[in-house]
Formats: structure tokens, C-alpha cells, sequence
């Protein structure tokens, strides 16, 4: 089994056990998660359930429910919040831009107005909705290849570690956007302080049969040069408080941000993420990077 970054065959197995498959449900059987020995890439041998081709069930089966309110809910406060980060560092205006995996398109509203054309990928479920509100909609990538459209800023910021194959994925994606256009894509990142403080506890929440792969800075650095990306602008991202992290470190068990306990004033939770943001151990990275 060779490593599909670095296509090194040394690995070593660092889990064999149940995987979470659902909102609070386990596996019945284990599964072993291997890490590659040379750019240290955590992955499943083969993915367990297709959820690549079926956004719709696994919304279902990870956030309760795949409806349009839902996906609101639960959604919305989080995109909202990455999109933030992402505006300091990029001009949207009069660009084509495209979300893949767009689900209601809470995004891609923010810019309906500043942009030339919004674009959305995902399932059938959001189509009406997307296109009522003017935005265009496609189900899959390949059907974009087929138009020979293309795009200035291309978004993908919860879907690389879902994918069977993201090298196959980031190609399909390069060929739909122009030259010089810009791919912003936001993935989990494994080394992250979580994992390094709460450790076994952290791990079997977050090891899912979802995720085929559990990337970090070292091995996402290698992917996207290897498809002639060039690196823009990488940064930390993280999703919580540090309130979050205590509660849960605490707890033994994954909360939301509302059920913390506030154990930390607003500006020493700001100096706390920042920090973890600037080492790079946060819950995500972001990266910005060049059709080159
Ligand atoms: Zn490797």
C-alpha cells in the first residue's frame, strides 16, 4: 500500500478501533487508520461508505437531518465565520466565482452582489433553492468541464478529506479555473491541539468513517505542489474557544461552543486562538493558493 502523496509504501498503523459514523454513533466493527512514515498522511485504507457522490446522506447521518433549515442552523455561523478570515486576503469583486459542495449557499449570497456570476455545486436537495436566488447550480464537477466553463476564485472548504481520491479531485478543480484563478480550500488539520491535549478522547469523536483522510501542513504542502498550485498564503483556523477546549478536555466528550462553560475573558480567548493560529495547531488550515 503506497502512500497517494508521497507514494512511499512505510506507514504504521496508529488506530484499531471503532470510528464514529453518525452524530453520536460508533461502528460495530474497528478499523485500522494508517499514518505514512515519510509525509506523516493519516488514511483509511479504502473508504468505508461513498458519501463523495452523496452529500445528502451524510448530512443526514452527521448532522441529524439533511433540510435547507438545518443546514441554516448549523451551517450558517460557521461558514459565516471562515468567510471572514478568507475577505481580508482575496478581491472578489466583479469575479466568477464558484463554491464547491455550496450546500444552501450561504456564501455565495454574501457575494451575489459583488460578484460577476456565483456558482454552486451540490446536491439535487439545494437546486431550486440556489437558482431562485440567482445563482447557478451544478451537480458534480464533470458537468462544469463539459460547459468549458471556468472561474476566477473556486471555494472548497469542507470536502478534501472526504474524498476518495483528492488528487483526482484538486486536478478536476484545476481544470475549471482560469489561469491565475485562485483556489481557496480550508481542510482539518490533524496536528492540532486537541488532539495533542486531549488525546485518545478527542481521537475516537474524531476519527469518523466520513473522513478518508486526515491531513496536516506538512503533506498538504507536498499534495498541492505536486498539481502545480502555488502556495499563496497558509494560515491556522480555529473553529472554537478556548472555553470549548477546556469543556471539553473536562468533559471527555465533544460539545458545542454554547454548552462551554465561559471560563476565559473574550480577550484572552482572542490571544489564545491567535497563538494557535500563528504555530499552525488549530482545528483547521486554510490555504490559499495560484492556478500556476
Ligand atoms: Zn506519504
Amino acid at each position: 500500500m503506497k502512500c497517494i502523496i508521497c507514494k512511499n509504501s512505510k506507514h504504521e498503523i496508529i488506530w484499531f478501533d471503532k470510528l464514529r459514523s453518525g452524530k453520536n454513533i460508533f461502528t460495530n466493527n474497528r478499523y485500522k487508520i494508517y499514518r505514512c512514515s515519510v509525509c506523516e498522511l493519516v488514511f483509511l485504507k479504502k473508504p468505508i461508505i461513498d458519501y463523495e457522490n452523496n452529500n445528502d446522506l451524510f448530512r443526514k447521518k452527521f448532522d441529524g437531518q439533511s433540510s435547507i433549515k438545518k443546514y441554516l442552523e448549523f451551517h450558517k455561523p460557521r461558514e459565516l465565520k471562515k468567510l471572514k478570515k478568507i475577505l481580508k486576503y482575496l478581491n472578489f469583486d466583479k469575479k466568477h466565482i464558484l463554491e464547491s459542495n455550496c450546500g444552501y449557499g450561504v456564501i455565495l449570497d454574501l457575494f451575489m452582489n459583488k460578484c460577476k456570476t456565483t456558482s454552486g455545486v451540490d446536491h439535487l436537495v439545494y437546486k431550486n433553492s440556489l437558482i431562485e436566488r440567482g445563482h447557478q447550480y451544478f451537480s458534480n464537477i464533470n458537468n462544469i468541464i463539459l460547459t468549458k466553463k471556468t472561474f476566477d476564485i473556486v471555494l472548497c472548504l469542507s470536502e478534501l478529506e472526504h474524498k476518495k481520491n483528492p488528487i483526482v479531485f484538486l486536478k478536476k478543480i484545476k481544470k475549471i479555473l482560469k489561469k491565475n484563478g485562485k483556489l481557496i480550500i480550508r481542510v482539518p488539520n490533524f496536528n492540532n491541539i486537541y488532539r495533542y491535549v486531549i488525546g485518545y478522547d478527542f481521537l475516537k469523536f474524531d476519527y469518523r468513517t466520513s473522513h478518508n483522510f486526515y491531513f496536516s501542513e506538512k503533506n498538504l504542502d507536498i499534495l498541492f505542489r505536486k498539481i502545480n498550485f502555488k502556495i499563496l498564503n497558509k494560515m491556522g483556523y480555529n473553529e472554537y474557544s478556548i472555553n470549548h477546549l477546556f469543556h471539553y478536555f473536562r468533559s471527555k466528550k465533544r460539545a458545542t461552543e454554547i454548552k462551554s462553560k465561559k471560563l476565559f475573558k473574550n480577550l484572552e480567548n482572542k490571544r489564545f486562538i491567535k497563538n494557535i493560529e500563528e504555530q499552525k495547531v488549530s482545528t483547521s488550515l486554510i490555504y490559499i493558493l495560484k492556478n500556476g
